[in-house]
Parts: structure tokens; C-alpha cells; sequence
């Protein structure tokens, strides 16, 4: 019989990926589907970074790299974040960064304060930690992590704060103040701050602001979302140099160095501004999306304007789990339950707009309807 490791109880295999085989089975069987549940640009990769990136396997980029990067994607990256390129390590992807983070600072037995909804392999991470989560509630604030409300789950028995804004699955941002009054709040407890900005360029308002170069902050990033490119495996770290240390030794031993000939591609664009040019155009074409999601949902359903990433979060009034399945099996499209995104959500579903306006207008078209047939 196999048994897994303790650690890993109460971890479940994600919702996400259960709705994927769903439709996946759907689609063979002929369904029409229309997927609103996907995590990732629905672009391909630029061709501008894929012919960079055999350029840089011609040139032998097929080898480990140091641990923390190549220089020139170390550079590029500090140069925007306005930090030292000894404060920032790449990593296999933010995912990589993330659990390389835990490892190196949950404590077993703390706790771990993570606001909800939010993005669910933090609570996975907490688990293989054998740390315990704090769940903070954001719903009745517009999906804004209060201070106030952190204030009081804080105490000498937090190890970490993880905070992700542009946020999945709501697609909130806050600002720099209260963002500030977090990391001190963090800081009085002897807690970090994980920082998680994977969707930081991708915005339609107003400018994220960036904890990354702050005291008591580790800031994630990657490009997988800014440039289309999740399956290529490049996220990053900045830190402090002395906060990098423990997180290298996990790094060491598990991402070990991201792909070389994709380091070399990012950075190249990096230098050049085709990065820019290539997130600027995805996100024109999300703002469109967002603008026409928002304003066929705001009638039917309670939900907050998403101004990042690419979710919306709707109080669907009802079961949100029973509302996923049954809109599903009478119009084929596939949001995904609140629920997997923490506490609280459960009358909740995220519908990701990385799909093209023509499939939008389809699914969102179906979503009104089958909400209006239920009332
Ligand atoms: N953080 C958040 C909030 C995310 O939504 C995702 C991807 N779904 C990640 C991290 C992981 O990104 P990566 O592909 O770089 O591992």
C-alpha cells in the first residue's frame, strides 16, 4: 500500500486541475465547452523571445548557470526594481520561489497569515511546512487586506505574511500606504512578508506598487503572466542579501538554476524593451476583456472591479460549488468554485478572462442567462 508523508494530509489535488479533466472529457465527448477557468495568458509566447531563445541554445545556453541566475537577467531585473542584482536570485518559476521561501522560513508549528481569496498553493506550502494558516477576510473590504484586521491575528507566533496583489483570484491592488502598514504590523511580530507580485505589470488603473527592496520583505515575481510564458520556468527573488541566504540553500538542492537558454532570452528582451512593447499589448487586449466582463456581470451579480491580473471574483449569491457544476452541465462553460481559494469564498467563483473576446462574449453571454433562469 502506498502511504504518503503526513506533511501532506489535507492536501488536496487542486480544484483547478479538477476542472481541467472535466473539460478535457467534456471536449472529447463533444461538448461544447468554453473554458473560464484557465490560470494563464491564452497568448503564445512572443515570437521576438522564442527566436532569442534558440539564438541563446545555438550559443550553448544548455548548461546549469550559477544558482541565483545568469548576470545579465540579474541586472536587468534589479535595474526595474531599482535594487542590487546580488539581491535578486532566479528561480524555476515563482512556484519554485514560493516553496524554496516556505522551506527556508515557516517555522514548523507557526502560523502563517495569508488573507483570503487567495491564490491556493499558499495554503499548500503552510501544510508541507507543518505550520498552521491564519486566514484573514477581505470580502467585506472590497477584497482590501485591512491592517486593522491583521492587527489582530498578529502575534510572536507568525513566521510569514503572504500577500499577493494584483491578487488571483480578484484581481484587487492596494496601495502603497496600506501596503507599508502591513510590512511594519509584519515587522512589530518579527514576521516576513512574502510579497507576491506575479501580476505586477499586468494592470488597468493604477500602478501596483512594489514591496520588492523593502526591510522585512521577500518579493516573488516571474514572467510567466507579464510575458506569456508559464511553461518556460522563470521566476525570481529579491531580497535582502542576508534574507536570500536560506532561501539559496533551498534553491540549491531544488530548482537548483532556471533553464539557461530561457534566462538568456528574458533577459535579452529585458535590455532591449521588446518586453515592454509585448506586455503593453496583452494588456491593452485585458483591459478591453475586463471593461466587458465587468459590465455584463455588474447587473446580474455583487462583484468588485477587478483593476490586475486577469479574474473576476463574483458573489454568485448562491452555492458556489453547486453553481460551477450545474452552469457547466447545462451551458458548457467552466468557471472555477470559490472554494479552492480559501475560507469565506464559498458563494464565490473566479472566471479568468484569458481567453479571446470572441469565447468571452460566448461564456459571459451563457453565465448571464443561466444566473437569470435561476432567480
Ligand atoms: N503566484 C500566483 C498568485 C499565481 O497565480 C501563479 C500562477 N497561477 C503563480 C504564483 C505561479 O507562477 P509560475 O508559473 O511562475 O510558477
Amino acid at each position: 500500500m502506498v502511504v504518503e508523508a503526513r506533511r501532506l494530509a489535507g492536501v488536496s489535488a487542486s480544484t483547478i486541475r479538477r476542472m481541467l479533466e472535466i473539460t478535457e472529457r467534456a471536449k472529447r465527448e463533444g461538448k461544447d465547452v468554453i473554458n473560464l477557468s484557465v490560470g494563464e495568458p491564452d497568448f503564445h509566447t512572443d515570437g521576438a523571445v522564442v527566436e532569442r531563445a534558440y539564438r541563446a541554445m545555438k550559443e550553448g545556453y544548455t548548461h546549469y548557470t550559477p544558482s541565483t541566475g545568469i548576470a545579465e537577467l540579474r541586472e536587468a531585473i534589479a535595474e526595474r526594481y531599482g535594487v542590487e542584482a546580488e539581491e535578486v536570485m532566479v528561480t524555476a518559476g515563482a512556484s519554485e520561489a514560493l516553496l524554496d521561501v516556505s522551506l527556508a522560513y515557516i517555522e514548523e508549528s507557526s502560523k502563517v497569515v495569508v488573507p483570503t481569496p487567495n491564490f491556493l498553493s499558499y495554503f499548500t506550502y503552510v501544510k508541507i511546512c507543518g505550520a498552521r494558516t491564519v486566514q484573514v477576510p477581505t470580502h467585506r473590504d472590497g477584497f482590501q487586506l485591512d491592517p486593522d484586521r491583521l492587527n489582530e491575528v498578529m502575534d510572536r507566533g507568525v513566521s510569514l505574511v503572504f500577500l499577493n496583489y494584483p491578487n488571483n483570484p480578484t484581481g484587487a491592488v492596494i496601495d502603497k500606504n496600506t501596503l507599508k502598514a502591513v510590512v511594519e504590523i509584519a515587522e512589530d511580530c518579527n514576521a516576513l512578508v512574502v510579497s507576491d507580485e506575479i501580476y505586477d505589470q499586468i494592470y488597468y488603473d493604477t500602478k501596483p506598487y512594489s514591496l520588492a527592496g523593502h526591510e522585512n520583505v521577500i518579493a516573488v515575481n516571474g514572467f510567466s503572466k507579464r510575458l506569456a510564458m508559464t511553461g518556460w520556468r522563470i521566476g525570481f527573488v529579491i531580497a535582502d542579501k542576508d534574507v536570500l541566504e536560506p532561501i539559496l540553500k533551498v534553491h540549491q538542492v531544488n530548482g537548483v538554476c532556471a533553464p539557461a537558454f530561457a534566462q538568456k532570452a528574458v533577459a535579452d528582451v529585458l535590455m532591449d524593451g521588446t518586453a515592454d512593447r509585448i506586455t503593453q499589448n496583452m494588456v491593452k487586449e485585458f483591459k478591453e476583456r475586463r471593461d466587458f466582463v465587468y459590465k455584463s456581470l455588474k447587473d446580474v451579480f455583487d462583484v468588485v472591479k477587478p483593476e490586475g491580473a486577469f479574474y473576476v471574483f463574483p458573489d454568485v449569491g448562491t452555492d458556489g460549488t453547486e453553481f460551477a457544476d450545474n452552469l457547466f452541465n447545462s451551458t458548457g462553460v467552466v468557471v472555477t468554485p470559490g472554494t479552492a481559494f480559501g475560507e469565506g469564498n464559498e458563494r464565490y467563483v473566479r472566471i479568468s478572462y484569458a481567453a479571446s473576446m470572441d469565447v468571452l462574449k460566448k461564456g459571459v453571454e451563457r453565465i448571464v442567462r443561466f444566473a437569470e433562469e435561476q432567480e
